[in-house]
């Protein structure tokens, strides 16, 4: 027998990952026998490479299995500080670094440790859904900002962001290297971010989990501008470079005043990261990168085949992004030729008719006022070119008949 039990106020404003269902309808889908082509989970289909592992399996057997400093083991801390302060222009030490257990627990840590219930939290949207349920559920109030589509990708809409900065606003969440549009910045639009947060004095904290998976070019923090380390908490995964993401190691860094305070989660909530897989990621930092180095080109050739079909598309337009591993072209003259009124009739309508899985801009937030385009995101981290090619090819003769 099961009992009601009422759940607490707050739970009514949790959000959650939609994208999650997608993946459970293309389960579905496959389980009885229709072959789909999985474009809807940003995970990759590559192992973690071979000297990490063993690294981990090594450090098992050596007994690093019990609990270790809430904070992380400090040659995790070391190894972090120096490579993510490196590839930042910046000199950092242990204490710079929190060591978490995946990226994501960044984002809810920092909200609690710096927004009070009826603060104002800028945030992308479209963009990762844990920024718009970790601040609702903490009691704050969220102000999406938008991006603009340009030919060449897309870029912050600082109209929608200076529009909505008040005395209330307290803090600011940017993800360059953006899921889902793979909006990247041009120095130009990161100075003018850099300049806003410091005149109004706002909190940052700067997604960076896919600084490293950049194509051409070389990456850029907006940490590394006048006046934002000070300001910034940066969320470092492990889970994209070096394809770890079920291993859940991450990291907040940034000035030691803000980096200590989220620290102090970590004693109330997990204790610690588990200390084995803390060595597998000292292992990854200092390891070779050639399986990264193979991983890039893989996720290039597929980026590359997935544009040339989207583009050929009827009704469909995609730039081709410099980094991610995400596609998020305009379908909105395509879904006419399919007769569908919405984006998501669009979504269920390819699904059911090719096996093609994807995401869409709704499952990004909810579309902001004015929105009159739409689109749909592919993630290419999961699916091979050949299966690119055909279920691509498929989805261009629906769009062509
Ligand atoms: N932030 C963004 C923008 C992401 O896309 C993801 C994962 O997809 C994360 C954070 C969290 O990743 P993880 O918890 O695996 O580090």
């Amino acid at each position: 027998m099961q009992v009601r039990v009422p759940l607490a106020k707050r739970m009514e404003v949790l959000g959650t990952e939609t994208a999650f269902a997608v993946g459970a309808e293309a389960a579905d889908l496959a389980s009885k026998g229709v072959k789909v082509y999985p474009f809807h989970l940003g995970d990759l289909d590559m192992l973690t490479p071979k000297h990490i592992r063993e690294a981990a399996t090594q450090a098992m057997n050596e007994g690093k299995t019990g609990y270790c400093p809430n904070a992380g083991i400090t040659p995790l801390r070391e190894a972090l500080a120096e490579d993510v302060g490196g590839a930042r222009g910046l000199s950092l030490d242990g204490g710079n670094v929190s060591v978490q257990p995946g990226g994501k627990p960044v984002i809810g840590k920092f909200i609690m440790a710096f927004m009070d219930p009826g603060d104002e939290v800028l945030y992308p949207n479209p963009g990762f859904p844990i920024y718009e349920s970790m601040i609702g559920f903490h009691g704050g109030k969220p102000k999406p900002y938008g991006f603009i589509e340009t030919e060449n990708g897309f870029a912050l809409d600082f109209e929608s962001i200076e529009r909505q900065i008040t005395p209330a606003t307290k803090l600011f969440i940017y993800n360059n290297y953006h899921n889902p549009t793979s909006a990247a910045s041009d120095d130009a639009e990161m100075k003018r971010l850099a300049e806003l947060c410091v005149k109004h004095d706002l909190i940052v904290l700067s997604d960076e989990s896919y600084f490293d998976i950049l194509f051409d070019g070389q990456a850029k923090s907006i940490v590394s501008l006048p006046g934002m380390f000070e300001r910034t908490v940066i969320l470092y995964t492990f889970s994209k470079k070096f394809a770890m993401t079920g291993w859940r190691l991450g990291a907040a860094v940034g000035p030691e005043n803000l980096v200590s305070v989220i620290s102090r989660f970590n004693v109330n909530d997990e204790s610690c990261t588990a200390q084995f897989i803390q060595w597998a990621g000292i292992a990854a930092l200092k390891g070779p990168l050639d399986e990264y180095q193979k991983m890039m080109s893989t996720l290039r050739e597929r980026r590359d085949v997935a544009v040339e079909i989207l583009d050929s598309m009827n009704g469909i337009h995609v730039a081709k992004p410099q980094s991610t591993f995400y596609l998020f072209p305009n379908v909105t003259e395509a879904m006419g030729h399919l007769g569908t009124k919405t984006v998501e009739e669009f979504r269920k309508k390819v699904l059911d008719e090719t096996g093609v899985s994807f995401t869409t801009r709704n499952h990004f937030g909810s579309p902001l006022e004015g929105e009159n385009q739409s689109y749909i995101r592919l993630a290419y981290s999961g699916i091979g070119v050949e299966d690119i090619r055909e279920g691509l090819g498929r989805m261009k003769e629906l769009l062509d008949r």
